[in-house]
């Protein structure tokens, strides 16, 4: 079975473990529908890999099989130990190219288009990476390690990375240098002009000061979370998807080739206009996106968004038994019931967005 099936109800009781500390603090660190929203990406992200995750598995094996150069002892902990270390060396690049070429942003995007900065934040991932992420890793292929390492050392990145989204752990002195941490990653999901594409690493830190990309959080400049082309929905397929249509739009009117590749590999804030400087970030004029939602409504989204992680956990247990048309099906209607809410829980902003 996925094991990601055994992390769910660990993620959401370290959610209510963090929302009981904010509140014993008096701080307030969940919004019910930034919050929602992002645990309803994370779903839909598990389903929509479920769909084609297995086509990357199949490359890394067909590469590791085919040209793998070396035989590891999977019994040796430093065949794990150079594996993680390697592993989160590209994921570094994956990161890092998802914050730099435009067409990789898009799918990325999806991570930072929280305005807020809590647990449920981590869960928030894309559902269109798994398309390409792989051709990052081909180097652990190419050395061999077998896929299992590379499934096991995958897992052991993505759950790590769970705990730093949080703002209820401040600095954590020398290990700031070494792994990443809440204050450090806290710095990766600002858009102040401090923070931007800074901050890549999966579990260590160094990699950022090895390629100078590394900044600190400072205290005089809280990070304000987000993006700067704000999302404005609460729709899980179109926080997927809005970038690559906006991508699609500029290619479109682009004059010349030049401009219309630009668009596409050029850095997410490119402009074809020359001297076009990026006016100075100011957090004070960042409004956070927000809707009215009836307590009706909020009830029934909730419902929802718990019923699809049962839902998600149950299909974990059963997939492999199932027929590729039934488990496909159940994954497309899972994605559409996670819109749908999406979309319901949007549309009551019929007036200007709240404070
Ligand atoms: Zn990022
Ligand atoms: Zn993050």
């Amino acid at each position: 079975m996925n094991p990601i099936a055994f992390a769910i109800p660990v993620f959401f009781l370290l959610i209510a473990l963090e929302m009981w500390v904010a509140h014993r603090r008096g701080l307030s660190v969940y919004r019910f529908n930034d919050s929602l929203t992002s645990i309803n990406v994370g779903i839909m992200s598990e389903f929509s890999k479920a769909m084609g995750g297995i086509v990357s598995v199949a490359m890394y094996v067909l590469i590791s099989e085919r040209f793998g150069a070396f035989v590891w002892d999977t019994s040796h902990p430093m065949t794990w130990i150079t594996a993680l270390l390697l592993y989160d060396f590209c994921y570094y690049w994956v990161h890092r190219t998802g914050h730099e070429i435009n067409i990789f942003w898009a799918s990325h995007v999806v991570h930072h288009s929280s305005e807020e900065f809590n647990l449920s934040t981590a869960l928030r991932q894309s559902s269109t990476g798994f398309l390409f992420r792989w051709i990052f890793y081909i180097p652990l292929a190419l050395l061999g390690f077998p896929v299992k390492v590379f499934i096991i050392v995958g897992l052991i990145d993505f759950v790590y990375q769970y705990w730093v989204h949080t703002k209820l752990i401040g600095r954590l002195g020398w290990l700031e240098y070494v792994v990443v941490t809440p204050s450090n990653h806290r710095v990766h999901h600002g858009q102040n002009d401090y923070c931007m594409d800074k901050n890549y690493g999966g579990i260590f830190s160094f990699w950022d000061r090895m390629f100078g990309t590394y900044a600190d959080e400072r205290e005089d400049e809280e990070p304000v979370y987000g993006v700067r082309k704000p999302l404005h929905s609460w729709n899980p397929l179109w926080a997927n998807f809005n970038h690559f249509d906006l991508i699609w739009h500029q290619v479109r009117h682009a004059e010349g080739w030049r401009n219309k590749l630009m668009y596409v590999f050029g850095k997410p804030s490119w402009t074809p206009a020359e001297n076009d400087a990026t006016p100075p970030f100011s957090g004070a004029n960042f409004e956070r996106f927000d809707t009215p939602t009836s307590s009706r409504l909020k009830q029934l989204a909730l419902f929802t968004t718990i019923a699809s992680a049962v839902l998600l956990i149950v299909f974990f247990a059963v997939q492999s038994k199932l027929p590729t048309p039934l488990r496909i099906g159940f994954c497309v209607v899972m994605v559409l019931i996670l819109a749908g809410v999406g979309r319901a829980i949007t549309r009551t902003n019929l007036t200007k967005p709240n404070p």
